[in-house]
């Protein structure tokens, strides 16, 4: 049996799997941050962008798809787009019930729970870290 050396096991791709994929979605993002969040054109690159994403069953990065409203397809600009406040309706009124509501001019809500972990960081940005 021949006697594989550990370190040439564990390398990592040369290549990106899907990267013509990746690149047409950054392609996308970019040109849509480009042009007026309210226009045509960026809503449709960023619709085109989602139905790419899930055609190819690529996962998109969540601080870039919680830019994005899910049913206009606006980019979420605080003061542009999107309007942002921390709303708390315990009783209670205690900073762990915080939640941060993000608001589109189209009347969609989204709501992330901040209080419970102030420190909370993205699955995406702990592997940057770890690969540092
Ligand atoms: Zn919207």
């Amino acid at each position: 049996m021949k006697k594989q050396n550990p370190a040439k096991t564990h390398r990592p791709p040369k290549t990106v799997p899907k990267n013509d994929h990746y690149q047409r979605l950054g392609f996308l993002y970019q040109a849509a941050a480009q042009l007026d969040p309210n226009g045509a054109l960026s809503r449709m690159y960023l619709r085109n962008m989602d139905v790419v994403a899930k055609k190819t069953v690529l996962k998109l990065d969540p601080s870039l798809k919680r830019t994005i409203c899910k049913k206009c397809h606006r980019l979420q600009l605080p003061g542009r787009t999107a309007s942002i406040r921390i709303e708390n309706t315990s009783n209670a009124k205690s900073a762990e019930n915080d939640v941060l509501a993000v608001s589109c001019v189209c009347g969609t809500l989204k709501r992330y729970p901040i209080g419970r972990a102030r420190d909370y960081v993205l699955f995406s940005d702990k592997n940057e870290v770890q690969d540092a």
